[in-house]
């Protein structure tokens, strides 16, 4: 009884041992030694794009001492990954940003010095206005981090400010979303695992990707179950290992084999007439144009044998229902919308879309809607005309998060001043040196930019190219703002005092806006006028919200299947609200995608460097270099200088055959040199039987130092261990002509450093 109104308050009040047993989650021990804590609900911070994770802080004596996972959270139900248990490391960094800085050495040089909160913001006010006045507000581009709430303030900020560039990273997420809204009229897809016959995973990581959220386990259930487990990906990553069949695809050739399984069904008849006739726009056209991609045609491109090729399409084909999990590997390579809309035509042939089984379209939910700060209603034709590399191309902006441009291209005018060079470019936890490809090109970029700003909780690899450095707090230390995702609305709780002269990131935009005289539209810097705001249709204040400790969970709408009529007659988010099927069908055929001059059916289009597209590269680079953005321990570019997490990766590595090694010299644990057309990085091989011998497999992101470990940090150039200087930037070659993705695989040759 005690108990309960002791979790209602979140705090443990020195209750005795029996009832302490209670705690559910908890070791008796590990509890008794946090007795006197006080625990603080809120949401982990380690990585997105979902809302969080929820968790239980343990505070004691001002210092944050454990971190468990929230059972009262729909998203993750008390369980956590690793980046959140080492996050108190993180937390506590040495390497965490105290107070503001500016540069007083030369570009690169990381030479810095300390000025207050009210001269980096005059400053930054400063630049910008008068290069509003002489160039244009479009001269200020601000980059992406990976998905955070704080995006839609520095939307806001842009907009208001009259620049359409929110610089988008082109590798992640969007461009999935594209391909099927302008195939299946849904951005997104859910997968039906608890009804399936059958899974497809398909270059998706969900063993380690967002882990607590129990996509695996669910994948695991069915396959328990009896229903049949495919995967396709390069290498043998836990999911494939219980994978009935496994198809170790060449990276980057998603498109050739989804083309040669969409030509089995066709010529098999294994389609759904019913659906096809009913619901598919262009069949007909889509059976000659497909019969060019056989399976033996594909198998020397993706590297499987054309048996298996069939086999899979006939599995699928023939399966009473099945789901496909499509990856970030779609989203990173230059013919993604093909593989997209290949993939979609699949799922909707045989039937496979939004009913028991397969891949669903969302019902909604009964949790009343934000208001947003983004404000999409002032996009104008105008304002998109300005958009300095669009990620999509005009007629096709804004599209879900707004107007944007592609994070690569903002920084490559600096160079070229096509179509006009950007002159400003605030980087909020983000990293271009180490996030994009070709970073001689970025640091040259930076080099030449009139103003650059790094907005971060942490030092990072691109701070020694920053004129102003802001120190923002981390999300243990404020108390704003609430996330919400579909079903949960929760408010972030302070956990900690702010250890340095911190501002959040809300906050930051809040008081430059307030700076540049834009007030009116923010709230004239109040962030709790803001949240309240955005929770008006709530009819709760952010106080009467912060009353709930693990917020409130709203029922999801029961799932109907089979929306057809509602999902085809989508609007789009374009400025003229067109449908994305002007058919009220799935768009085989995509005449939407014709009007524009782009091809109305998905073909097939060679990486700037493959075993196919170059042979004659093949003699100098023999292998398929790929690197993947997440591990087990680590995301994108941050987190190697957490003890806890580097102990588990301490050095660069790349995964490489055995017998691919042996032939080469090279021995288990051996330091390499992974050398492309491009570039050369240096790591450790790891000995993987289960990769194709023809492939060797990196991890993106390595910079970082940790001198905990003795760690050095590592060059972002040549003889680092930077993936991103062995990928082509080759402007023909190297995005998609429609969503600007880039290309995660390259050829390479590796060696043994002597
Ligand atoms: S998946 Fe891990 S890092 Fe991400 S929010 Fe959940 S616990 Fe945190």
């Amino acid at each position: 009884m005690k108990l309960a109104s002791s979790l209602n308050l979140s705090i443990i009040v020195g209750v005795e041992s029996r009832l302490e047993y209670l705690f559910t989650n908890l070791d008796y021990n590990i509890v008794m030694s946090y007795k006197g804590a006080q625990v603080v609900r809120t949401l982990c911070p380690m990585c997105g794009p979902a809302m969080g994770c929820g968790i239980n802080c343990y505070v004691r004596d001002g210092r944050l001492v454990r971190i468990e996972g929230m059972k009262e959270s729909p998203v993750n139900r008390g369980k956590l990954c690793a980046k959140a248990y080492a996050s108190i490391q993180w937390l506590y960094s040495p390497q965490r940003l105290k107070y503001p800085l500016k540069r007083i050495g030369a570009r690169g040089e990381g030479r810095f010095s300390r000025i207050t909160w009210d001269d980096a913001l005059n400053l930054i006010a400063g630049k910008l206005s008068e290069q509003k006045a002489l160039f244009g507000p479009e001269s200020l581009a601000v980059l992406s981090p990976q998905h955070r709430s704080y995006k839609d303030y520095f939307i806001r900020f842009l907009t208001v400010h009259g620049s359409p560039n929110f610089g988008h990273s082109g590798i992640c997420a969007m461009q999935r979303a594209f391909s099927f809204a302008y195939t299946l009229g849904t951005p997104f897809l859910g997968a039906d695992y608890e009804h399936t016959d059958m899974i497809i995973v398909w270059t998706a990581n969900p063993a380690y990707a967002s882990t607590p959220t129990g996509e695996m386990k669910r994948i695991l259930d069915a396959r328990q179950r009896g229903a049949r487990l495919v995967v396709i990906k390069p290498e043998m990553q836990p999911d494939a290992a219980h994978a009935d069949l496994w198809l170790p695809i060449r990276p980057g050739t998603n498109a050739a084999l989804a083309l040669a399984m969409i030509n089995v069904i066709v010529n098999e008849h294994l389609y759904d007439e019913e659906f096809v006739a009913r619901w598919c726009y262009g069949f007909e056209k889509l059976i000659p144009h497909i019969q060019k991609y056989t399976p033996e045609w594909a198998a020397p491109v993706t590297g499987l044998p054309a048996g298996q090729i069939r086999e899979v399409a006939r599995l699928y084909g023939n399966a009473r229902s099945a789901c496909i999990l499509a990856g970030n590997a779609f989203d990173q390579s230059a013919d993604s919308n093909n593989a997209v809309r290949a993939v979609a035509i699949l799922i909707a042939i045989t039937g496979n879309l939004d009913r028991l089984g397969g891949n669903t379209i969302s019902s909604g939910s009964n949790m009343p809607q934000l208001k947003p700060v983004n404000p999409r209603e002032r996009y104008t034709p105008d304002l998109v005309d300005k958009l300095v590399g669009p990620e999509m191309p005009r007629y096709f902006q804004p599209f879900l998060e707004g107007a944007s441009s592609a994070y690569y291209r903002c920084l490559d005018s600096v160079l070229t001043g096509e179509p006009y060079p950007v002159k400003t470019i605030i980087a909020p936890g983000t990293q271009p040196t180490v996030i994009t490809r070709n970073t001689g090109r970025i640091i040259a970029a930076l080099e030449k930019l009139d103003f650059f700003v790094i907005i971060d909780v942490m030092q990072n690899a691109s701070m020694p190219w920053a004129d102003v450095v802001i120190p923002v707090a981390s999300m243990f230390e404020c108390d704003h703002p609430f996330e919400a995702s579909a079903n949960w609305i929760m408010a972030r709780n302070k956990v900690i005092e702010p250890m340095g002269e911190y501002k959040s990131d809300y906050e930051f935009w809040l008081d430059l806006a307030v700076k540049m005289g834009y007030g009116d539209d923010f709230w004239h810097g109040s962030i709790k006028n803001c949240m309240n705001y955005q929770l008006e249709n709530f009819g709760m204040t952010i106080d009467e919200l912060r009353a709930h400790p693990t917020g409130i969970v709203y029922q999801p709408k029961p799932l109907v299947y089979e929306k057809y009529r509602q999902v085809f007659a989508s609007l789009s988010s374009r400025l003229d609200k067109g449908p994305y099927l002007p058919e009220g069908k799935v768009a085989i055929y995509n005449t939407t995608f014709e009007k524009q001059g782009f091809n109305p059916l998905p073909e097939w289009v060679e990486p700037p460097e493959s075993p196919t597209a170059n042979p004659e590269l093949l003699v100098k680079y023999p292998l398929v270099f790929f690197d993947t953005h997440t591990s087990d321990v680590f995301h994108h570019g941050w987190l190697r200088n957490i003890p806890y997490l580097r102990e588990v990766h301490p050095d660069p590595w790349v995964h490489i055959h055995p017998d691919t090694a042996r032939s080469r010299n090279i021995q288990d644990g051996d330091w390499i040199i992974i050398e492309s057309p491009h570039g050369w990085i240096k790591a450790r091989a790891v000995f993987f039987p289960g990769i194709r011998p023809d492939t060797v497999m990196g991890l993106h992101g390595w910079w970082q130092g940790c001198d905990e470990l003795k760690r050095s940090g590592y060059s972002l150039l040549d003889g680092g261990a930077n993936v991103n200087v062995l990928y082509s930037t080759d402007p023909d070659k190297a995005f998609d002509p429609l969503v600007t993705a880039m290309p995660k695989q390259t050829l390479v040759e590796v060696r043994k450093i002597s």
